[in-house]
């Protein structure tokens, strides 16, 4: 993001000093007392001295009540950091007298899972260890928690819910196993990803970019926009002529077979697609340049023509074919905390202490105890802020290494799941095949942000009579109303007076010469880390006075909370038409770098190479029945 020129003045205006929640949290506040400020929040400058170290949130100690810099929070990542990128060497670690028949590396869904399957095979005595380096667990199924005015409000910060219809018999099995039915969860829920409101889909065009505040309603570059709706974009008058002429079109090129379409199709971007063979200028194009970060978690211009067409973007009218306009079904079953009530569940079925009488039935609402989650004697522990820096063979097993507030141990296991992310696993096992190590590096996951900005109701969205909002000029790229969700026993309110949460949700742009996809992830990764609670707080603010300011919004009034959860690794990279090949069976990337090593097994959604949540749980059956003798 180019970050914008403020002023002190601006802001001021945008209330970016004033102390926000002191007034409204007065029932968290009660329910915090006497707790902290994590260690390091305290240690991390970019927290320290901004307008956010007060929030009474922050001073909480419950993982999931924390606001400010969450997702890959400060203290998550540095140890692996240091590891991956500058080759550090750790001291000799503190060897625990613990010894584990499994350790599960990475707390995620896919690490959860795997332990829950292990348990499954070995029976209740099986002893098992997960680590994870985060201080709370679930990996990105991430729940945000905001108590305001006497009543809790939940939020997604990261995975956003079950696509049921793709679940394989194993996950099928475990959700039955767990109490959870999507069906009966879908059936509840009225939240349609804002297609709810009157006036939605809409976009509002930003001064900073466009020169001009402007919303416009019930449009989507994915409808086949009308000439009034085109002439009220703020681009060029050629601009808008070209969209014109673009959407207006009939066919306009030839293309002598239904092969030669696909191949050329298949082998340009759609951003070069729109202006070759669809005239757009250069300002027409840029609107649709980050209209995939939420889904894709990528620029426009990393997908191929025929994966944007196949996403409803407008195109093949061009050649004569029918254009699907976009027909949004997505009958997704959710929880109003995302996939963390799912982790959630996995964690009460594993360390029944944690969350004694926890069911499907109130998983949203329960009180989780964090400091049940690592009981000496307990046959299965999870060790949070754990991050494992190796795990070797030796004569009797594995060893795993791990840094944990800032002491270096070690524990023994018979066996070991990886269930972390790939890129890190080649330094954790050096001895590994050069190939295995290759493979792993291959996946390079997508960046991704979700903030949190609790407001203190909607009214202001109401008089525009709209739920979901694109800004194809702004950091995030779409923003959402996350209400109507009452599954796991949540009181999914609708009340429109009711304080909720306005998801800003997409990726980081990479800077346009970063040319190769794998330098345009990690250069949005490093874009991602670069930017401080600060700018993000400062750029939903501007957003919030641009956008609802003229309805009544008062910015520095009536911004609650900000929780802004960053993923540098968030969605597993999924093979992609214009940067990758087509492998022989057993020979594309992921099939290789998921192999056993010894008595060391991989999983995490990146051994399916695919960014989803019944992914994660598949990989986890599959390493844990890889084990050898597992039985
Ligand atoms: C923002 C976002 C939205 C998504 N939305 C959806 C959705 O709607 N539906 C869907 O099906 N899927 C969705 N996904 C994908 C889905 O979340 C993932 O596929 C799945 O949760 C991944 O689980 P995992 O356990 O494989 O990996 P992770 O969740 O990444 O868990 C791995 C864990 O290992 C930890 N770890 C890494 N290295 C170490 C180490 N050295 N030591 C200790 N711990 C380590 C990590 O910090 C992490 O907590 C989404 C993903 C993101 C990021």
């Amino acid at each position: 993001m180019n970050k914008p020129q403020t002023t002190r003045q601006t802001d001021k205006l945008l209330g970016m000093h004033r102390r926000i929640t002191r007034r409204d949290f007065v029932q968290g506040a009660a329910l915090i007392a006497g707790a902290t400020l994590h260690p390091n929040a305290l240690s991390d400058p970019r927290i320290s001295g901004n307008a956010w170290a007060p929030d009474v949130n922050n001073r909480s100690d419950y993982p999931p009540a924390k606001t400010g810099m969450r997702g890959s929070h400060p203290g998550a990542y540095e140890v692996a950091h240091a590891l991956g990128r500058d080759g550090a060497k750790f001291p000799q670690p503190t060897i625990m007298a613990e010894q584990y028949d499994l350790v599960v590396v990475g707390a995620g869904i896919s690490g959860l899972a795997a332990a829950y399957f292990y348990r499954q095979k070995l029976g209740p005595a099986a002893r098992i260890l997960l680590l994870e380096n985060h201080d709370d667990f679930g990996g990105h199924a991430k729940r945000n928690e905001f108590h305001q005015s006497g009543k809790m409000v939940l939020s997604l910060g990261g995975t956003h819910n079950l696509e049921w219809w793709n679940f394989s018999d194993t996950v099928n099995t475990l959700m039955d196993e767990l109490g959870v039915n999507p069906h009966a969860m879908r059936k509840k829920m009225t939240f349609e990803y804002g297609r709810d409101a009157p006036n939605s889909p809409a976009m509002w065009f930003d001064q900073e970019t466009y020169g001009v505040n402007r919303l416009l309603t019930n449009f989507s570059l994915r409808s086949r926009l009308t000439v009034e709706q085109i002439n009220g974009i703020p681009i060029s008058e050629a601009g808008r002529a070209s969209l014109v002429a673009f959407y207006t079109a009939g066919a306009i090129h030839r293309s002598d077979s239904e092969e030669e379409l696909a191949q050329l199709l298949g082998e340009i971007n759609y951003p070069d697609f729109l202006r070759l063979y669809g005239g757009l200028t250069d300002d027409a194009i840029q609107l649709f340049d980050k209209d995939q970060h939420g889904s894709w978690g990528l620029e426009m211009r990393a997908l191929s023509a025929a994966e944007a067409l196949e996403e409803g973007y407008p195109g093949v009218h061009l050649f004569g074919h029918d254009w699907e306009e976009e027909d949004f079904e997505y009958p997704v079953a959710m929880w109003p905390d995302g996939n963390a009530s799912l982790a959630r569940l996995l964690v009460a079925k594993l360390i029944p202490e944690v969350a004694n009488g926890v069911s499907a039935d109130n998983v949203a609402t329960a009180h989780f105890d964090y400091a049940a989650l690592d009981q000496s004697g307990a046959n299965i522990r999870l060790r949070l802020n754990a991050t494992v820096v190796a795990a070797e063979h030796n004569d009797s097993g594995v060893s795993v290494t791990y840094v944990a507030g800032g002491d270096v141990q070690q524990v023994a296991a018979k066996h070991v799941v990886l269930a972390c992310y790939h890129s890190i696993i080649p330094y954790l096992c050096p001895s590994m095949p050069d190939t295995q190590k290759e493979a792993l590096k291959y996946q390079v996951k997508m960046p991704l942000v979700l903030t949190n900005v609790l407001i203190r109701n909607r009214h202001a969205l109401d008089k525009l009579g709209v739920d979901a909002i694109s800004c194809p000029g702004r950091l995030h790229a779409r923003l959402f109303l996350f209400q109507g969700i009452p599954t796991g026993g949540y009181d999914g309110s609708e009340d429109s007076s009711d304080a909720v949460s306005l998801v800003f949700w997409g990726s980081i742009s990479p800077p346009a010469d970063a040319m190769d996809i794998r330098c345009q992830l990690r250069e949005s990764r490093r874009k991602l880390l670069d930017l401080s609670l600060e700018d993000f707080e400062r750029e939903v603010r501007t957003v919030l006075d641009g956008l609802l300011g003229p309805e009544g919004f008062d910015v520095s009034e009536d911004v609650l909370a900000i929780t802004v959860n960053r993923w540098p690794h968030g969605y597993a990279y999924e093979y992609m038409q214009l940067w990758d090949p087509q492998w022989e069976p057993g020979q594309a990337p992921h099939e290789i770098a998921r192999k056993p090593f010894g008595a060391i097994t991989i999983a995490n959604a990146d051994a399916g190479a695919s960014a989803y949540t019944h992914v994660a749980i598949d990989q986890a059956q599959r390493a844990v029945d890889e084990l050898p003798e597992a039985s």
